[in-house]
């Protein structure tokens, strides 16, 4: 479904997927492809929405959990688009992608990586989307903020009502709540996140930030 501008959300549709995040532009962004199980409905979504495979050109990541980048090379194939990822997630790669899966006992969805986004800003048609390191929840996770849009694509670092987990490798709490704090900074009309519903408003956005500071940063 169409969000705002060229900006679409194709909801997570069961165990170990994820919500993804396209952008209909020159080049076509997919963010999160989810897992591979649920590529054709996603795509048939896409469909609907009129966007071709084809139309994509990149394929970047949150982070790299199996429930995000699960899908990475099985898009890849469907669309010729190309995989990026940016430096920390690449140096993070056998910690998040193969030690994160076998704690799972599954086989880690692994990918070929075309190439490197040094780059801390990356268009899409006139959008532009900064790339904000969020460690905590993994230490390879980013949100992607689109600041013209007031939009923050924030994977599994905050949901609705919750944070994501800090018990997988290179997880860290105090790092969580940092990255939390520094996004909380930002004018966010659109809370995107990587799993369960997405909140919108700015005024929720907000309630939804005290919420989590003083009922689950306690906990984590
Ligand atoms: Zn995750």
């Amino acid at each position: 479904m169409k969000l705002i501008n060229n900006l679409y959300f194709y909801p997570e549709q069961g165990m170990l997927d994820c919500n993804t995040y396209v952008l209909k532009g020159m080049p076509g962004i997919i963010i999160d492809p989810g897992n591979p199980d649920y590529l054709d409905t996603r795509v048939a979504a896409m469909n609907q929405d009129g966007i071709k495979p084809e139309d994509i050109g990149v394929i970047i990541n949150t982070h790299l959990h199996i429930d995000h980048c699960g899908a990475n090379e099985a898009f890849k194939k469907l669309s010729g688009a190309r995989v990026a990822l940016y430096p920390v997630q690449k140096k993070n790669y056998q910690l998040v992608v193969v030690d994160g899966a076998r704690l799972f006992g599954i086989e880690p969805g692994e990918f070929t990586v075309d190439y490197l986004l040094e780059d801390p800003i990356l268009k899409s048609g006139n959008i532009k989307i900064e790339i904000i390191p969020s460690p905590g929840h993994s230490p390879d996770s980013v949100c992607f903020h689109l600041r013209q849009e007031k939009v923050l694509i924030c994977g599994d670092v905050i949901f609705e009502m919750n944070t994501g987990r800090v018990d997988l490798p290179g997880g860290n709490a105090d790092d969580l709540k940092n990255s939390i704090e520094a996004l909380s900074k930002l004018d966010v009309e659109y809370l995107l996140p990587g799993h369960m519903s997405i909140v919108t408003g700015a005024e929720k956005v907000k309630q939804n930030l005290e919420f989590v500071r003083s009922n689950v940063f306690q906990w984590l």
